[in-house]
């Protein structure tokens, strides 16, 4: 099994650029919206208003986009982390109603993995708790209680979809080198996915020191000067 997350963009609305500059010219013009949608081709002139709306923080313009990615072989310690952003729908791989048969899939980390004597013992271990886990289903315990034994290492897979302006949130926030590896690892991925197919979001889907033009964590890593305090 491959040590990295899948993700593939899955569902995303046809005309995005021209749907976001609409909410936005809207707000300015005595025009109908349809008639802003269906006169506007100029790419230039939307991006450029798009990027004044947003930098003015008037982020209902971006929420009217939805997107929907498939996402596999991310531990449970990084979905615990995904599923802290309130503004997004989550579909989970159930591990009360999904036996694991065998050997249960796990991630191992890159600092564990890159040395052959804790990798061994990393997956010792996992073979250990699916022993466990395997017994305990074999004499009846349901699916649902056996788990318990499970670590955060095991393996999941989602459907995860959000609005625009929740993904720009949160690659801000994951996107930046606090952020833990594979969670960080996984969003890039999902703007990735996106960026291959609207181009035009790049400049938003960045760590958030790149929108700030500094860096407001206690602890910097130097990409950005730190907002000068006091
Ligand atoms: C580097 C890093 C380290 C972290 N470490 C820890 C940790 O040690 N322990 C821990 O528990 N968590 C930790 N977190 C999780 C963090 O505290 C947040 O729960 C998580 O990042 C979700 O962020 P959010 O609330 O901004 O985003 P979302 O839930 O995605 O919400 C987006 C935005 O909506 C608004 N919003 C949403 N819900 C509310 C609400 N109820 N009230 C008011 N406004 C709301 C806020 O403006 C929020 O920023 C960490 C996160 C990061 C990025």
């Amino acid at each position: 099994m491959q040590n990295k997350p899948v993700v593939n963009l899955i569902s995303k609305p046809q005309n995005m650029l021209k749907t976001v500059y609409t909410a936005c010219r809207t707000c300015y013009s005595a025009d109908y919206p349809i008639n802003i949608y269906n006169s506007t081709d100029d790419e230039e002139k939307m991006l450029k208003l798009i990027e004044r709306v947003i930098s003015s923080g008037h982020y209902s313009t971006i929420e009217h986009i939805q997107v929907s990615f498939a996402i596999s072989n991310v531990s449970r310690a990084c979905t615990h982390q995904l599923v802290r952003h309130r503004h997004m729908s989550f579909s989970q791989k159930s591990q009360r109603y999904v036996k694991e048969k065998g050997q249960f899939d796990y991630i191992i980390p890159p600092t564990i993995e890159k040395n052959a004597e804790l990798k061994k013992k990393f997956e010792d271990f996992m073979a250990q708790i699916s022993e466990c886990y395997q017994e305990f289903v074999d004499v009846g315990i349901p699916a649902e209680d056996a788990r318990f034994v499970l670590p955060n290492a095991a393996a999941s897979s989602l459907v995860v979809s959000m609005n625009l302006r929740e993904l720009i949130h949160v690659a801000n926030l994951r996107l930046c080198t606090r952020a833990q590896y594979e969670i960080r690892t996984l969003v890039k991925m999902m703007c990735d996915e996106l960026i291959k197919e609207e181009p035009w979001l790049k400049p938003y889907l960045v760590p958030k020191c790149e929108r700030l033009g500094f860096c407001d964590e206690d602890k910097s890593c130097g990409r950005k000067n730190p907002f000068p305090k006091g």
